[in-house]
């Protein structure tokens, strides 16, 4: 086999990092059998000299066109791979793509093996793909994308009083005065919608205008951040949040949520920050 990346100090960082996220989705027990799915962009962390001169490389075409990520490298966890191999095995679990030039199409670049050669990117890839040309085009720094299946926040979704951002935000903000701090902007909803699809796809696109943060219809959430460890974090204290809700109403009463004058603060004091 010739066709490998060299050794990159800065890719196996990244490597890292993936491996040990996925460790807690599943630790958390959001990642059963190979649900969720993680992207990086890793643009820039390797060039076509580092990768030894391949016989020609596997291009898949795309149903869209992803101008906006023309020559961009993305590392996404393989279709089928489970977040407690990943942990392991990130190398093994994943895959590096390369968007063409015309944004048409893309090329998986190997990294350990032949095998992985023939394992295709997740099944979730247009979402991928479709948030990280929102954020392309918009020019702001989130380089990861990732989905698991939260619990608590999937279950918040299966009553019809949190079907809406408002009514979530509302009930997960006032339950820790930290998730209005690190979760600003809140959490974007998604109505049911098959999973995989391009209208899925172009739903949780919109949401992602104005959120970090989304979560899909008794299904589970998207994250984007800058780092593999800071999209987690939002993910974890708005879990935090909706556990908080659960353990109240599971000893029996209605926990009283900060007031609108305490979350009015709180927004200020997180707005004053994100100035300095
Ligand atoms: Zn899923």
């Amino acid at each position: 086999m010739t066709n490998n990346l060299k050794p990159n100090p800065l890719l196996e960082m990244q490597y890292q990092q993936l491996a040990e996220i996925a460790g807690c989705l599943w630790e958390k027990g959001w990642a059963e059998r190979n649900a969720g799915n993680i992207s990086l962009n890793i643009t820039g962390l390797f060039t076509d000299e580092s990768i030894s001169k391949p016989a020609k490389l596997q291009s898949v075409n795309l149903d869209e066109n992803y101008s906006a990520l023309a020559g961009m490298s993305f590392l996404v966890t393989c279709t089928g791979s489970r977040m407690r191999d990943l942990a392991r095995l990130p190398k093994e679990n994943s895959v590096i793509i390369r968007i063409s030039d015309n944004g048409s199409s893309y090329q998986l670049i190997p990294v350990a093996d032949n095998k992985l050669e023939t394992k295709p990117p997740t099944s979730e890839l247009i979402t991928h793909l479709g948030i990280h040309s929102l954020v392309a085009k918009r020019g702001t720094p989130e380089k990861v994308i990732i989905h698991t299946h939260a619990t608590e926040l999937i279950a918040l979704t299966q009553h019809p009083g949190y079907k809406s951002a408002e009514s979530l935000n509302h009930l997960l903000w006032g339950m820790h005065p930290e998730t209005m701090i690190f979760v600003p902007g809140g959490i974007g909803f998604v109505p049911y919608t098959l999973p995989g699809s391009e209208a899925i796809a172009k739903l949780s696109i919109q949401c992602f205008e104005q959120h970090d943060i989304i979560v899909w219809e008794k299904h589970g959430v998207f994250a984007i951040g800058e780092t593999v460890s800071d999209t987690f974090d939002k993910i974890d204290i708005l879990c935090k949040s909706a556990k908080i809700y659960f353990m109240c109403r599971s000893a029996g009463f209605v926990p009283e949520g900060l007031s609108l004058s305490q979350l009015d603060e709180l927004r200020t004091l997180t707005k004053k920050f994100s100035t300095q």
